[in-house]
């Protein structure tokens, strides 16, 4: 019966419908129905942006559309060309906090549908200054130098805009021995375990002195002549500058 019905109500008005229903209605429809699923689409990027959810938006983006996505194996930042295991210093948002560092892992585009807009980001792998450690480790305040970064298993992506510049990161032995270094230049030797806040390789590296600490390229260091092992001069009771010429042999070869 309802079908009847509508049927008849078809029937009843050609005028109205048949005309336009072939050719015009159809189309019509359609482009609705497409800006619809577009707006739709844009406004996910966009709220996901404002959000920071930049690995959402390539997730997103690889899933929805390949033709918006595409990765690259360098990007020209600030006039300095970046590849794929560049390391990189990141401006940190927050200006009261030090810089990040980082390694390039990807490099991609997002094209943000019906606006054009092309949103460059990295993918980059994470290092941890001394001050974040510090915040779990703050005995290791005396160890630890200001230019060591620690390397971690995790990462995220980052606007390309916001890298500053490439950055040299080089391991203790080397930066000790650096002639010249300079506030890019930072040393590696242990990994930070973000999610149980602790050292994963501190077993592997050397430890000096009566304190048994990692060595601090920033502090100096006297070496007994018969063990040739290295003290700091306060835990061995010396005062830094009186033994620069004269033999000294530790507690434990006196
Ligand atoms: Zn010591
Ligand atoms: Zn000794």
């Amino acid at each position: 019966m309802s079908v009847m019905h509508w049927t008849n109500v078809n029937n009843e008005s050609p005028s109205k419908f048949n005309r336009q229903s072939s050719e015009t209605l159809p189309p019509i429809r359609k482009r609705i129905q497409k800006r619809t699923e577009k707006s739709l689409k844009e406004t996910t990027f966009k709220s996901l942006y404002k959000q920071n959810k930049l690995a959402e938006i390539v997730k997103k983006a690889q899933e929805n559309n390949e033709e918006i996505y595409e990765e690259y194996d360098e990007i020209k930042i600030q006039g300095s060309i970046l590849k794929i295991n560049d390391n990189v210093i990141i401006k940190n948002g927050d200006h009261n906090v030090e810089d990040y560092v980082g390694t390039i892992q990807k490099i991609c585009s997002v094209l943000e549908p019906q606006t054009n807009k092309l949103i460059c980001m990295c993918q980059v792998q994470w290092f941890m200054k001394k001050s974040e450690i510090l915040i779990h480790k703050p005995r290791a305040r005396c160890w630890i130098g200001t230019q060591e970064i620690f390397s971690t298993k995790k990462n995220d992506f980052i606007l390309a805009q916001t890298i500053i510049q490439k950055c040299k990161i080089v391991d203790c032995d080397e930066f000790v021995n650096l002639e010249n270094s300079d506030l890019t230049t930072y040393y590696n030797r242990l990994e930070w375990d973000v999610e149980n806040k602790k050292f994963t390789n501190m077993n592997e590296i050397q430890l000096y002195c009566l304190c048994q600490q990692p060595w601090n390229p920033e502090l100096n260091y006297i070496q007994c002549d018969k063990c040739q092992k290295w003290y700091h001069f306060e835990c061995v009771n010396l005062i830094e500058g009186c033994y620069d010429d004269k033999e000294y042999n530790c507690g434990y070869c006196n």
